[in-house]
């Protein structure tokens, strides 16, 4: 299965820093766009990569409210406040930053629906727990959300499927579409009861007019690639191909990796290049390969860009072997201080009968609230 796949990229995407100290390091987009250029898939005829534009206002309206628009601006020029509780404070330029991410996603959507390009992967991007009002979890606007709406707006697209394996609940998609028949919105997440939002329960299944369209699968902490993808293969294909797309979009957290700083699973690059596969297959089989990717959240350097180097080699239909090209390494220990992987691909993490347990009780209580 071929399609042109592009990957929007510069280093402007850098400037979207909240902080020396904050966990969301921006030098984990820079490092994925080298180790993806370092494997040698910007070589090929079919992958190509794209300088993203800004968004205007006017499609940050999209999603966003004017009020929220207006304090990023003031509070941008500023340099300084905080955009929500704490999390996520404002730096100076943040909106120009911000609106580059969302006009990356928005440039990626037009590049696909023009048939240029099958597939785009904006690792900037995912930034999934803004809300319509306000900014939330690192997350100023939301890039997913604009692109729904704007893939609505602009091309009269009816059906999204929204897949989001970020670690965390992508709250502000979820909410922001709750109650929205056009948007199928699966979600696969660490049990709010231990992590951030604490959104995204089982019961949550969709307002009145979309009932059974929102699905939230909680996963309890500790979870590996064995119980995750059964429940992954269980749920998802079937459910997607009822529901009939006209486009794919994916979140594709990293922070669901073993040893993320933030997050408590235990997946590795197995997961991540198996629902991709998955996504990918189904993009071709159901609306002509149009898949666009996100990043999202990632807070161990060592592994977010082997996840995303994984993720977009599977998106652009290639494989890479297991090396590590040493300029890499060596631009990896310079760029963070720390030591660089020694393999793109893990060993598979197997479950324990507890795990898988626990995961199956979710998929069935799920399954009660759908039948009801
Ligand atoms: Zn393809
Ligand atoms: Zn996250």
């Amino acid at each position: 299965m071929g399609g042109r796949t592009t990957l929007l990229y510069s280093e402007k995407f850098l400037n979207y820093s909240l902080g020396p100290f904050h966990p969301l390091r921006p030098v984990r987009v820079k490092l994925t766009y080298d180790l993806i250029q370092s494997k040698g898939l910007l070589n090929e005829d079919t992958v190509v990569v794209t300088v993203p534009r800004v968004a205007s206002e006017e499609e940050i309206l999209l999603f966003h409210e004017k009020e929220h628009v207006r304090l990023v601006q003031t509070y941008s020029e500023r340099g300084s406040g905080l955009l929500d509780g704490g999390d996520t404070p404002a730096f100076k330029g943040c909106f120009e930053a911000t609106s580059l991410i969302v006009g990356a996603s928005l440039g990626a959507c037009d590049k696909i629906m023009a048939g240029k390009f099958a597939h785009a992967f904006n690792p900037s991007g995912g930034l999934h727990h803004a809300h319509p009002e306000r900014a939330s979890g690192f997350c100023i606007f939301n890039d997913p959300a604009v692109s729904v709406n704007y893939l609505r707006k602009k091309y009269n697209v009816k059906r999204l499927v929204y897949l989001d394996i970020d670690a965390h609940h992508g709250d502000g998609v979820m909410y922001g579409f709750y109650n929205d028949p056009s948007v199928l919105d699966i979600d696969f997440h660490e049990n709010g009861k231990f992590l951030f939002p604490g959104t995204g329960f089982p019961d949550e299944i969709g307002g009145t007019e979309a009932k059974g369209l929102k699905l939230n699968i909680p996963l309890p902490p500790g979870t590996g690639d064995e119980a995750y993808l059964k429940a992954f293969h269980k749920l998802v294909p079937d459910t997607v191909r009822k529901f009939r797309p006209e486009i794919i979009l994916v979140q594709c957290g990293a922070d669901g990796h073993a040893d993320d700083r933030l997050a408590h699973l235990r997946l590795t690059t197995n997961t991540y290049r198996e629902v991709v596969s998955e996504m990918h297959s189904l993009a071709h089989e159901l609306c002509d390969g149009r898949f666009l990717l996100f990043g999202g959240g990632g807070y161990t350097l060592a592994n977010v860009p082997r996840v995303w180097t994984v993720a977009f080699a599977t998106l652009a239909g290639k494989k890479l072997d297991n090396g590590i090209p040493e300029p890499w390494s060596r631009r990896f220990g310079e760029l963070t201080g720390e030591d660089p992987p020694n393999n793109l691909h893990d060993n598979p993490t197997r479950d324990d009968s507890k795990t898988i347990g626990e995961v199956d009780n979710v998929l069935e209580e799920l399954a009660s609230y759908l039948t009801d």
